[in-house]
């Protein structure tokens, strides 16, 4: 299968994330300013701001909200703390509603005192219970599997097929896969999975960034693309030839890249974007 290359920026989107340390306005001026045209928003690059304010800033500057990141982390110890989670994912819902966003990334969640298998179970009734609000708000949820090494807290839902298998018992259009390939790239099933996940109309995102080698910190060393082992062009074959052509998402943490010059970081992801993409 041949790959075509990125010729230029019309589905590149950068989180928020990304370029942790610019204040919301400079993130949606450089931006915008380097041909960038999708923003996915992280709760803190708006917290404490108008919804109404960040919604017109964005499109003031052409860009388009592709997501919001992130709801979840729905496991809990107690029935109290989970009732609590699910609260946090409707208040998540309608700031996504204010701020016109079509999409919320869901993290889903795991605490180390429960089993996998216990995590699991409380994820998808946790998704069961927003669903019906996020349908009714018309914003779509995407379950993003998380590499294996967050298991313990982060996610249990650590493969393509474990979010697929959700989203067909769940069976709503709602509910879909956000498919990252720092996450996933490793997994022997991927190719098969996409094309299911594909075959399913639910690929909902993609997320792209680059595995280092060694990689240094598991959580904020992640390389621009190019710099690591991930056959990023490979997984976007896989990914359009299963019918997505939504947004690219770069979503970089680098305690590297966070300290330099951000503006100078912006130009690095377009150039690796173009380049290894
Ligand atoms: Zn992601």
């Amino acid at each position: 299968m041949s790959i075509k290359n990125i010729k230029d920026l019309s589905r590149l989107c950068i989180h928020t994330a990304t370029t942790r340390p610019l204040p919301i306005e400079v993130t949606v001026e450089l931006y915008s300013k380097y041909g960038v045209k999708g923003i996915t928003l992280w709760r803190e690059a708006y917290e404490e701001k108008k919804l109404s304010e960040i919604k017109r800033l964005i499109s003031d500057r052409d860009l388009k909200i592709i997501s919001i990141c992130r709801g979840g982390f729905f496991p809990a110890l107690s029935p109290e703390k989970r009732k609590i989670a699910i609260k946090e994912n409707i208040r998540i819902i309608d700031e996504a509603y204010e701020l016109g966003a079509p999409l919320i990334v869901l993290v889903c969640g795991a605490i180390p005192e429960i089993s996998l298998d216990d995590s699991r179970k409380q994820i998808e009734e946790g998704i069961n219970e927003i669903k019906g609000y996020a349908e009714s708000a018309g914003i779509k949820l995407g379950i993003e599997p998380l590499h294996p090494m967050y298991a313990d807290s982060r996610s249990a839902i650590n493969t393509l097929k474990q979010a697929n298998d959700i989203c067909d018992r769940i069976n709503s259009k709602y509910i879909g896969v956000i498919i990252d390939v720092y996450h996933l790239w490793w997994d022997p099933e991927l190719e098969k999975e996409i094309k299911r996940c594909g075959q399913m109309d639910k690929i909902f995102g993609f997320h792209i960034s680059d595995w280092k080698s060694p990689t240094t910190d598991l959580l904020n060393d992640r390389g621009l693309m190019g710099e690591g082992c991930i056959p990023i062009k490979k997984i976007r074959g896989w990914v359009e030839s299963a019918g997505f052509d939504g947004f690219h998402e770069v979503e970089i943490f680098s305690n590297m890249r966070w300290k330099m010059n951000q503006e100078l970081y912006i130009k690095e992801i377009v150039t690796s974007y173009l380049k290894y993409s």
